[in-house]
């Protein structure tokens, strides 16, 4: 079973990726600020802006998603940063906008060197 390890920035509800839609209140993200919020509220990651460059590190631990879901389940709601949200969103939009063959090529040069490390390694344990 997928573990849950997003949360509802509706309602603090746990779920197991930050597009789901929630089980609880029903609620989906489908603006790229609610995407963008959402994405924050799930495990961390960083990411390069592809307007500055800079890192910018987000998502959050299960530690923290824990605080953050009984915070927002007693009504209060979680303060996103300005500078997060317009983050993910420039990325969300860069992506978006990339044609989907552009990924796949990009993840096959990322996995090239450890599939020709991997016959290396058979190559010469024979
Ligand atoms: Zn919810």
């Amino acid at each position: 079973m997928a573990k849950n390890k997003a949360i509802c920035i509706r309602c603090g509800e746990w779920k197991i990726y930050h597009m789901d839609k929630c089980n609880e209140c029903s609620f989906e993200p489908e603006t790229e600020i609610d995407i963008a919020k959402s994405r924050i509220l799930d495990f961390p990651w960083d990411f390069q802006s592809p307007s500055s460059d800079e890192i910018i590190e987000t998502g959050r631990s299960i530690q923290e998603l824990d605080k953050i879901s009984v915070q927002i389940k007693k009504g209060i709601p979680f303060e996103f940063s300005e500078k997060e949200i317009e983050g993910i969103r420039e990325v969300y939009v860069a992506l978006k906008d990339t044609p989907k063959l552009r990924i796949l090529w990009d993840v096959f040069l990322w996995i090239l060197p450890v599939l020709v490390m991997l016959l290396f390694v058979l190559y010469i344990l024979n």
